[in-house]
């Protein structure tokens, strides 16, 4: 087994891995990023980069050339309830250097990341390089083991960050436990044509129990259809000319494009919606991060984003006694008290909107008649800031204070 030694390893190269990485090796740490996948492609990941995370850029220098990637903008969020059209969301307000959602394939971002990281002679990415487990010595995580394209590995490290996504691998080993928050729908993602006069806003949909988002990607709509948890099979077996009906029922001025775009069930690709977050983040030599730590609802499309707020914490955190040695357990404990609060905010926001709204509607088949703060938002424009704010920044947003060395 080869062996290798960097003063942090980090399993995962999705937004959290590949920030902490880029911020740590800024800052002179010897840091090496695990990545099992050969590439970055990932077909529906989220594609959502928000005005936090662009403010992170800012403030790293990197915005102007970030922006210079095809991407589209999001200025405002939009929802029809039934036939009736309310706008709920605006982003111009927020006091962030950009005041939009950044829509980019996630593959362009982490590629982005990725080559601004690798300036650094002391950043080492290994893709196609799994994480397989931990490296303990009295309790305390030394490092990890791995499997890449020259074999087995065991890389030493002085600290370790599981990164590693939803069903962290790093996580299950650790033995940290996972509390179920519970989620009562999946989402189905699919793509439909973009044709000439189409709105670009975010749409949502709410009609006779059926929900539907529809996102502007300038040579696509990406669509999501929320189903009650485990349908799918349902949907399935009862056949594709039924699961178009449905989507000609709620696709409004989309629906003359379902027959020809919707041919297969490979042309929809299942998201299991799972909310859960660890009670404890670290354990002496190691810590989770990102949605190893929590994984979020798709509400709100903010699982990105507080990804690359836990990196920026972490590193802001962690940074300094890295740059001295290993940070001690009493230290690692900081970022979860740090990013703790954020993570049940938002994550009660997001039970109660599926519990209250998401869930009763998808049961009733009706149409829901629009809530009140629904209409407030609608009719009281300056309103819209507020949701904005907490979609685009989200609480205690992170700022960089690890220095460039
Ligand atoms: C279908 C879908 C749509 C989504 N849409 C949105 C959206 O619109 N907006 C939004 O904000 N969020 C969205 N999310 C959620 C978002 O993708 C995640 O919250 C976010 O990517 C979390 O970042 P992360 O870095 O913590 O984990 P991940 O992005 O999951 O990255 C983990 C990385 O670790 C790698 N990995 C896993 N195991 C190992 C191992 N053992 N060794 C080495 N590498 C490993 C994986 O290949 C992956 O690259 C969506 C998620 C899905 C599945």
């Amino acid at each position: 087994m080869n062996q290798l030694s960097t003063d942090c390893v980090i399993a995962g190269g999705g937004p959290a891995g590949m920030m902490l990485g880029f911020l740590l090796a800024r800052a002179g740490i010897d840091v090496t990023v695990l990545e099992k996948h050969r590439d970055f492609l990932r077909d529906f990941r989220g594609d959502t980069v928000h005005p936090s995370t662009l403010q992170v850029m800012h403030e790293l220098g990197l915005l102007d050339k970030f922006l210079k990637l095809p991407h589209t903008r999001i200025a405002k969020g939009t929802i029809e309830i039934g036939e009736r059209h309310f706008t709920i969301g605006d982003f111009s307000r927020l006091p962030t250097i950009c005041k939009f959602i950044a829509l980019m394939p996630q593959w362009d971002f982490l590629d982005f990341l990725a080559d601004e990281a690798k300036r650094f002679p002391n950043f080492h990415l290994r893709m196609q390089t799994r994480a397989g487990d931990l490296l303990t010595e009295n309790g305390t995580v030394m490092g990890v083991t791995a499997t890449g394209p020259e074999g087995p590995l065991a890389i030493k490290a002085g600290l370790t960050v599981a990164a590693d996504g939803r069903t962290s691998t790093l996580r299950d080993r650790s033995g940290l436990r996972v509390e179920d928050l519970g989620a009562p729908f999946d989402v189905l993602w699919l793509s439909l044509p973009v044709l000439p006069g189409d709105p670009t806003d975010l749409v949502g949909k709410i009609k006779d129990g059926q929900l539907f988002a529809m996102i502007y990607r300038t040579d696509y709509w990406q669509c999501a259809y929320l189903i009650p948890k485990g349908g799918f099979d349902t949907i399935k077996a009862e056949g594709l000319a039924k699961f178009r009906d449905r989507l000609k029922a709620i696709a409004g001025f989309a629906a003359g494009r379902i027959d020809s775009a919707i041919t297969d069930f490979d042309q929809v690709k299942l998201l299991t919606v799972t909310v859960n977050r660890l009670r404890e983040w670290a354990r002496p030599g190691f810590i989770c991060i990102g949605d190893a730590a929590h994984a979020m609802s798709p509400i709100g499309g903010v699982g990105i984003n507080l990804a690359i707020q836990d990196a920026v914490a972490t590193a802001n955190l962690l940074g300094p006694a890295l740059q001295k040695g290993a940070p001690d357990f009493a230290t690692l404990k900081t970022v979860q008290a740090r990013r703790e609060f954020p993570t049940k905010v938002i994550q009660a926001f997001q039970v109660a909107a599926q519990n209250r709204i998401l869930a009763p509607t998808l049961a009733s088949m009706k149409t829901p008649k629009p809530p009140l703060f629904v209409k407030l938002l609608n009719d009281w424009p300056w309103l819209r800031q507020f949701p904005a704010r907490f979609i685009g920044m989200g609480p205690r947003p992170e700022h960089v204070t690890l220095a460039k060395k």
